[in-house]
């Protein structure tokens, strides 16, 4: 009743485009912006440690919807980029059938400046909806590395190495979650980690890549 009232004095409005949305709308996107985030398919690449599958282009809704989870309405905006995801994955993933889903980790840090992990916030959708357990724990970031925004692919790969540590055991197939993707530097270095602590393959799964 609240939140309907709230509605009707704030109208929600799309996170890709600003339109306003009806009152009964359940995605924080409009279905003109939601066509377009998903029109935009990319095929799947492999890196040495891991496969990457990514849903849309950084760009126009996607890049806005990314922004937002950020800075305000991260709930809701999380759990369509887990759905679009979750669609790509069922497309992409061919017979992998994952045992645990892993976010890319925040190094504690930026974590506590910025209160949470968007890649925690997606990977939790998306373990709802596949039905599959969610762990942060078993994956972490050892080291604080600098952003990897302005740096050469080769620069990236040189800033992550030998940042993310596993504790514990894994099993065998995981899936591991990151908002977006540019050289596949972060996730395949996580997945280097996975891989060097027990795990046999990994699919990164990220909503967007540039
Ligand atoms: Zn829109």
């Amino acid at each position: 009743m609240f939140l309907r009232l709230i509605n009707f004095i704030f109208p929600p409005r799309c996170s890709g485009c600003g339109e306003f949305l009806p009152l009964s709308a359940r995605e924080p996107v409009c279905l003109r912006c939601l066509d377009e985030i998903s029109s935009h398919e990319l095929p799947p690449v492999e890196y040495g440690n891991c496969a990457l599958i990514s849903s849309a282009l950084y760009r126009g809704a996607a890049k806005k919807l990314i922004k937002e989870m950020k800075f305000r309405n991260g709930r809701s905006c999380a759990r369509t980029a887990a759905r679009v995801m979750t669609d790509s994955l069922i497309k992409h993933g061919g017979s992998f059938l994952p045992d645990i889903i892993i976010p890319v980790p925040l190094h504690r840090t930026r974590k506590n400046e910025r209160g949470y992990n968007q890649a925690s916030l997606i990977a939790k959708s998306v373990c709802k909806i596949l039905k599959l357990p969610f762990s942060a724990s078993k994956l972490r970031r050892v080291r604080n590395t600098p952003s990897q925004r302005g740096l050469h692919p080769g620069e990236r790969i040189k800033n992550v190495k030998g940042a993310f540590a596993v504790r514990g055991k894994l099993p065998a197939n995981i899936i591991l979650i990151d908002d977006v993707a540019t050289t596949g530097a972060t996730v395949n270095e996580c997945a280097a980690a996975l891989l060097k602590g027990g795990a046999k393959r990994v699919i990164a799964l990220t909503f967007a890549k540039t």
